[in-house]
């Protein structure tokens, strides 16, 4: 018998064996109630995750270029320019610092990567309000339990809202499918609508789709305005450049006085 779906519970069939990282036997089970697609028991994820293999990671500026106006339309305009934003799996801070540039108040949180551009601008609870809104991008693919994992994000931050970036997969668990990506062995899990609704669900959210951009709430926004937005961010990002004010001058000022109190 295969493992239970990690989302609905539901059982579950075996879609093919495949090899990760050239040398691992890995089974892909989809869930045939929400089609959550997951590898089961991924017990090669400590040698996925070391330094040699994130190297292979050529698209990180290309992704956070082309998301970073997309996300700060959408946080600014439905979430607020004054909201508090942690980004989850923050890898190596870019998104943030680009974020706090425009003038939006995130913060990271990431356990296992080295931040490098938004250092001091971590995600504490006991130092900073409660969250508005939680971003994960290229996060989902990579977590085990998704469900305890999103439950986990707004606990900790007290947020209510949970904007993912996701490729969704079209049920008919092509082996070949490129964002299955077992050369690096890190993806792990993959969605369709419909898991992703049941995801929803399960934390007393809704859930609005943007292409691959996705939102989770326990917010009331009417049906569209996610997508729209969105879609609008061309004309969003440029009025939000000129109207908010942008953090890096009070950033660089802040560390500098935390820098002399430390000496
Ligand atoms: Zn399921």
């Amino acid at each position: 018998m295969t493992a239970a779906c990690k989302i609905c519970g539901g059982s579950t069939r075996v879609t093919h064996v495949g090899t990760v990282l050239g040398r691992h036997e890995a089974t892909y089970l989809m869930c045939t109630d929400c089609a959550f697609w997951f590898v089961d028991e991924p017990h090669w994820l400590d040698e996925a995750y070391s330094e040699a293999v994130a190297a292979i990671d050529t698209g990180v500026v290309q992704r956070n270029l082309h998301l970073y106006p997309v996300l700060a339309s959408v946080l600014a305009r439905m979430f607020g320019s004054t909201g508090v934003y942690v980004d989850y799996g923050g890898g190596y801070g870019l998104l943030v610092r680009m974020l706090r540039d425009v003038g939006l108040n995130a913060y990271w949180q990431d356990a296992y990567c080295q931040n490098l551009f938004a250092r001091g601008f971590e995600w504490d609870r006991g130092r900073q309000d409660a969250a508005t809104a939680v971003t994960a991008v290229e996060v989902m693919e990579h977590v085990t339990d998704p469900l305890a994992f999103v439950d986990t994000c707004l606990r900790e931050t007290g947020a209510d809202s949970f904007i993912l970036t996701q490729h969704l997969h079209d049920l008919r668990a092509d082996p070949s499918w490129w964002y299955l990506a077992p050369e690096a062995g890190q993806h792990i899990s993959f969605y369709a609508p419909r898991t992703m609704h049941r995801l929803a669900e399960r934390l007393g959210m809704t859930y609005h789709a943007a292409d691959t951009l996705h939102l989770l709430t326990k917010r009331d926004f009417r049906r569209g305005t996610f997508a729209r937005t969105v879609r609008l961010h061309r004309y969003i990002h440029p009025w939000l450049r000129r109207r908010l004010q942008s953090h890096v001058v009070p950033d660089h000022q802040l560390l500098v006085r935390r820098a002399c109190c430390a000496g």
